[in-house]
């Protein structure tokens, strides 16, 4: 990796070449450098065209090097089978910034990868850094400058959007200059050959005009640096991506459950999680986000309260407060003393604060005034449904007015559609977001909420407990230098006891009287297990029977394995039965597991454990390595954790030793990245004060 930079010549270039400029409109080569001078931009251009002597009055130059000066931006739109040469002309002429806009590159084919290589390769050699191929180019609206085919230039403003799709790009712009949405950049980053999403994550991060970063993407090209450095950037600016595809990493055949159960969205879901990223489902949500985050400040707390001007729309907003995990704002006494005074005997002073259907600008403005400088309140939203003699304008300036002093997020919900066009407009100038339902403004208020909650979260520590992990270095070097990539229950215990954790006690007996001998010992009741390297799940071949009480049960448990499973299993290799002491039955089985995401590492799996795992389904993920927090989160995100606390007066189960588990496991396939995947399971659980057993666990194994 190179170093990144602040793509400051991107973002604000003070000359551009456009290479495959065009005469001809309806053609790109035309159509970016009508936007160019359409937009305003204020920097010099150069059209660059080997035929061409002037476009619409621009001269144009036969090549870079008659320019006489290197641009600070060049944009290319020639063919692809041209763009090694130009790229090679733009090293030569000393451009350090380049957007390739031409289509035909990795995303037809291998020729047009191997294409795009060779691009790459001479951008490394010259230091050259472009965005593309394949994209519709760059904004930036405070500098006037439209790079793109991407329509109209929006105006300013404090988001920052980055695309891998070229026409949702499009569709985004179009929807935020009919609503008069204000941006810092926009960027299509197409195939992100060189400068991909985080690279421009991180100019944005540091760059001062953009106050969130907004985005769609499809794939990362970084884990393991995306979740590393968006964490970082989070905590000063809001991240809101959208986020489609994703089934990549699940395709892969698992040999384990947590394999089999980890899809590629939950690895990029616990990314986000981590990495402080708030996920939109839409462009709507996005935009309802986008709008709030920048233009308002963060609520310091959950705490809303409504003003409304009629109840229907005052009870959905409180409906949403409390399905969103919101807290409705209960108002001093203090508060409701002032706003009775001044308000109609009718309105309500409690929350919602009902202003009553006649009212004009100057109640909504006395009542959102008290409101928010009530201490119980972090936030406030306004609903509006114009009536009669609503004066939706006027309205619209006071609340404009009233938020623009009182460091709480204010949102504005005016219902309706011409007898609000107004209000709407000034809202927009304001800077208070408009919604269009109650809904739409507590979901971004609940948003903004989780992001100030992330923000404090406590510092993220991971607990390091003493493990002897030459152990399990030895275990490990062997299997791979024989080629053995699975370890079976036997050495896979021996590896999860290096890290901490009881197994049950046992042998392995070849005869039917070596079993009954180690029973003996063992103390009844025993379990059978079949023993063998080749079977992976041995319950489904009938290779385990729990709960033997006598010599002659395990006599008989071992006769039958040994007579049926070969036939079941005819390829097997058999090497006997481990003779097992029975662990507590008034225990609980949950399942401990990993598996090593190919993008963003080893993603730790919590859940409902024993054979019915896959059915139930009821697991949780989250990147390793865990802290305690997370690890308890885990445990909190499925539905067996209330069955694991104790429901309808059945004991629970000590929560702290599962979580404590998660922390070993994470531990160790953070120090081994060899283990590709793992499960402990049934891990057995029991009250609180008890040692939780790892009746059986599955490792297997990759080269490095
Ligand atoms: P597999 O997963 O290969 O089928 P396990 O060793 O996990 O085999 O055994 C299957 C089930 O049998 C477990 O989920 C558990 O319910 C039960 N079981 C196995 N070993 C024991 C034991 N030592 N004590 C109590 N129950 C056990
Ligand atoms: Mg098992």
């Amino acid at each position: 990796m190179y170093d990144r930079m602040s793509l400051q010549s991107f973002f604000n270039p003070k000359s551009v070449a456009i290479i495959g400029a065009s005469r001809q409109k309806g053609k790109v080569g035309y159509e970016i450098l009508a936007n160019l001078v359409a937009g305003g931009y204020a920097g010099k251009i150069f059209p660059v065209n080997r035929k061409a002597d002037t476009i619409d009055g621009l001269k144009v130059y036969p090549d870079l090097a008659s320019i006489g000066e290197a641009p600070d931006l060049a944009i290319v739109i020639v063919p692809a089978r041209f763009v090694k040469g130009l790229m090679e002309e733009c090293a030569k002429a000393g451009v350090k910034s380049v957007i390739i806009i031409t289509a035909g590159f990795k995303e037809v084919g291998p020729d047009g990868k191997r294409l795009e290589e060779d691009v790459v390769r001479i951008a490394r050699q010259s230091g050259i850094r472009f965005i593309g191929p394949n994209c519709l180019g760059l904004i930036s609206p405070s500098r006037n400058l439209n790079a793109s085919f991407g329509g109209d230039l929006p105006v300013p403003g404090g988001i920052a959007y980055i695309s891998q799709s070229g026409a949702l790009l499009a569709a985004i712009l179009d929807t935020a200059n009919a609503n008069g949405i204000g941006f810092s950049s926009l960027v299509s980053i197409g195939n992100k050959a060189d400068l991909d999403e985080l690279d421009l994550i991180q100019a944005f991060g540091s760059q001062a005009e953009t106050k969130v970063i907004a985005g769609y993407l499809e794939n990362i090209k970084d884990g393991n640096a995306f979740v590393r450095e968006a964490e970082i950037i989070s905590v000063k600016k809001p991240i809101l991506l959208m986020k489609s595809g994703g089934t990549e990493a699940g395709a892969q055949a698992a040999s384990s459950h947590t394999g089999s159960l980890a899809g590629g969205e939950v690895a990029y879901e616990s990314a986000f999680k981590r990495a402080g990223v708030i996920r939109c489902e839409s462009i709507k949500e996005q935009f309802d986000f986008a709008q709030a985050f920048a233009n308002q400040p963060l609520p310091k707390g959950p705490k809303v309260a409504v003003i409304t001007n009629a109840g229907g729309p005052g009870i959905m907003a409180a409906d949403a407060i409390e399905q969103k995990g919101l807290t409705f704002a209960g108002l001093t006494e203090d508060t409701k003393k002032k706003l009775a005074e001044k308000l109609p005997a009718a309105a309500n002073v409690n929350n919602p604060v009902d202003v009553l259907g006649d009212a004009l600008a100057d109640r909504y403005e006395f009542a959102l005034d008290v409101v928010l400088d009530d201490p119980n309140v972090d936030s406030a939203v306004v609903l509006l449904t114009p009536q009669a003699m609503t004066q939706s304008g006027e309205t619209a300036e006071a609340v404009t007015r009233i938020s623009a002093k009182k460091g709480k997020p204010v949102l504005a919900c005016f219902l309706g559609a011409s007898k609000v066009e107004e209000g709407l407009a000034v809202l927009r100038k304001g800077g208070v977001p408009q919604y269009d339902s109650p809904e739409s403004a507590v979901n971004t208020l609940s948003a903004m909420s989780d992001y100030v909650r992330w923000r404090s979260r406590p510092k993220r520590v991971v607990r390091l407990f003493s493990v002897n992990r030459r152990k399990v270095e030895n275990i490990v070097e062997r299997h791979l230098r024989q080629g053995m990539l699975d370890i079976g229950e036997a050495e896979a215990k021996e590896i999860i006891e290096a890290y901490g954790f009881a197994t049950p006690r046992g042998s392995i007996a070849t005869t039917a009287n070596q079993a009954a001998n180690i029973a003996q010992q063992l103390g009844y009741p025993v379990v059978l297990k079949i023993w063998s390297p080749d079977i992976l799940h041995k319950s489904d071949v009938g290779g385990v029977k729990v709960g033997l009480k006598s010599e002659q049960e395990v006599k008989d448990a071992f006769d039958l394995m040994m007579y049926r499973i070969p036939k079941k299993k005819p390829e097997a290799n058999i090497l006997g039965v481990l003779v097992q002491e029975m662990v507590r039955t008034s225990g609980k089985e949950v399942i401990l597991g990993m598996h090593r995401d190919p993008h963003f590492g080893p993603l730790m799996m919590f859940g409902m454990g024993g054979i019915l795992v896959e059915v139930l389904k009821d697991v949780s993920f989250y990147l390793a390595p865990l802290t305690a927090e997370e690890a308890k989160q885990m445990l909190v995100n499925t539905k067996t954790y209330h069955i694991l606390k104790g429901v309808r007066g059945q004991e629970g189960v000590d929560i702290e030793a599962i979580a404590e588990g998660l922390q070993r496991v994470s531990q160790l396939v953070t120090e081994f990245p060899e283990i590709k995947e793992m499960d402990i399971n049934p891990y057995v659980v029991s009250a609180l004060g008890t040692t939780p057993i790892a009746v059986d666990a599955r490792i297997s194994l990759e080269k490095k």
